[in-house]
């Protein structure tokens, strides 16, 4: 059983990682054991909300205001926030698994899928969570410092990772109103000169991943004008056979493809979608990118082919948008082939749980992350019942907090993150919710 405090059995949990699954398997755990559990959050950054501050895209405000519902869980009494700790670095698994009678891995996604073709090293070629990061301030990417001065970028993938950087490279500043893009991107984007932003698909009209509303804003941007071409669109009757979600997207691409040339006159960007390319090399003058060679596809019987045609796309900035991976733990089974944790429904091994992208890949919105987080409490909780948990006591967040005397470890708490926060938004320029330290050093000063 775990530590008992007078008749009542505490449960103590640590989560790894304050993103959207975080925080949803706290508010499950809430739920379930009430007052008779106790959580620590873990985050190697000082600043919570994982993805919602570092992934989601700067002018989708209103999906990060989710965040306020993780403050109502960061807040009770039964809920800790310990930032600046790496887990694996300055505490190890088993150190944790000794503690807690249960570690949850909540830590995403962070890695970009390789594109694993020949000059993918080349300079100004950027994988999305490195670009994507270095748009939204996360500390790892700050100086990534991408040349837009270029007239060509190749946007790789049809998710909607690629639309959030078509999207934000095709932004006047004052569209950026009201976002919280970072300054230093800000400022580059300013430089930009791009004329032509490629988004390249392996394959068709019909099988992107991208979804109705995103795909929609593109149809609305000041200075840029989607294109897709009217013969690649299979005959509109096809679109019968999709599920009405992506026949919606579908629907946008139509649309895209009716703009009349009279209607693009004004625009200085071009939004090109190109389907059935599957990127072979990418070409560099000078260490530099300046080209991407494309093979033509096609599905015959649902399956890719190669044709045997190329043709090389003119590119000074290439951002690869096709997924990513989970970064392993030491200590933790991990699946190489699907890029996250070996798992078998968020079962790792016994007090080794995972929970959202650690656990099922890089897919779903942020709420999918909630059914996420309560499944993997249920299964904690069947394994209390069964006897897998509970079997010796754990001392929790006070054996922690011995060990965070003897390593000195510089804890930011959930109070810490506030006046970090609070410096944020009094650092904000007009308009702007708040302006993000993108230096860990910064952060933790802010809080003093
Ligand atoms: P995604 O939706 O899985 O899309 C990845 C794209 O990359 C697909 O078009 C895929 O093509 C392509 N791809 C993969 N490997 C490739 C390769 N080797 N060469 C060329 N193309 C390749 O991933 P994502 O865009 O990173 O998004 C991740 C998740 O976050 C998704 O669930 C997405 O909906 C979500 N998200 C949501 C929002 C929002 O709601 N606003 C914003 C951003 C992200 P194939 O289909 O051919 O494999």
């Amino acid at each position: 059983m775990g530590l008992e405090e007078g008749v009542r059995i505490m449960r103590h949990l640590a989560i790894i990682g304050s993103g959207p699954a975080g925080y949803y398997s706290a508010e499950a755990a809430q739920k379930q054991w009430g007052d008779d559990v106790r959580i620590d959050i873990f985050d190697r950054l000082p600043v919570p909300y994982g993805l919602i501050r570092t992934g989601v895209a700067p002018d989708h405000q209103s999906i990060k205001a989710v965040s306020r519902r993780y403050e109502k869980t960061a807040l009770s009494d039964n809920v800790r926030f310990v930032g600046n700790v790496s887990v694996g670095q300055d505490v190890t698994v088993d150190e944790l698994k000794g503690l807690y009678d249960a570690v949850i891995f909540a830590t995403g996604a962070p890695n970009d899928r390789p594109l694993a073709i020949p000059g993918d090293d080349l300079a100004n070629v950027y994988g999305s969570a490195a670009f994507v990061g270095w748009y939204n301030g996360h500390p790892q990417f700050a100086t990534l410092d991408p040349d837009l001065t270029g007239k060509n970028a190749v946007i790789i993938g049809m998710g909607n990772v690629a639309l959030d950087v078509a999207r934000i490279l095709s932004k006047t500043r004052a569209e950026f109103e009201g976002s919280d893009i970072v300054a230093h991107a800000l400022d580059v984007l300013d430089t930009s000169r791009l004329e032509k932003i490629t988004i390249l698909g392996r394959r068709g009209p019909h099988q992107i991943a991208m979804t109705p509303k995103e795909l929609g804003e593109l149809g609305h941007l000041s200075r840029a004008t989607p294109r897709v071409t009217p013969a690649d669109l299979p005959p509109e009757g096809d679109d019968a056979v999709l599920e009405p979600g992506q026949r919606k997207s579908v629907a946008h691409l139509r649309s895209f493809a009716a703009i009349p040339e009279s209607l693009r006159a004004d625009a200085t960007i071009e939004v090109e979608f190109r389907f059935f390319g599957a990127p072979k090399a990418v070409l560099g003058e000078n260490g530099r990118v300046s080209g991407l060679e494309v093979a033509e596809t096609a599905l015959t019987g649902g399956k890719l082919v190669e044709t045997g045609k190329t043709e090389v796309l003119p590119c000074d900035l290439l951002v690869s948008c096709i997924g990513y991976r989970t970064s392993p733990i030491p200590g933790v089974p991990f699946d190489e082939r699907m890029g996250r944790f070996a798992n078998d429904d968020g079962r790792i091994l016994p007090g080794l749980y995972a929970v959202g992208w650690a656990r099922r890949g890089p897919s779903g919105t942020i709420g999918t992350n909630r059914p996420d987080g309560f499944s993997v409490i249920d299964k904690i909780q069947e394994d209390f019942e069964s006897g897998v948990l509970g079997q010796s006591p754990r001392e929790g967040r006070a054996g922690f907090d011995r060990l965070v005397e003897q390593r000195k470890l510089d804890v930011v708490t959930f109070r810490d993150w506030k006046k970090i926060e609070e410096a944020e938004e009094k650092a904000a320029r007009e308009g702007a919710p708040r302006e993000k330290f993108v230096h860990v050093e910064h952060m933790i000063k802010a809080r003093n």
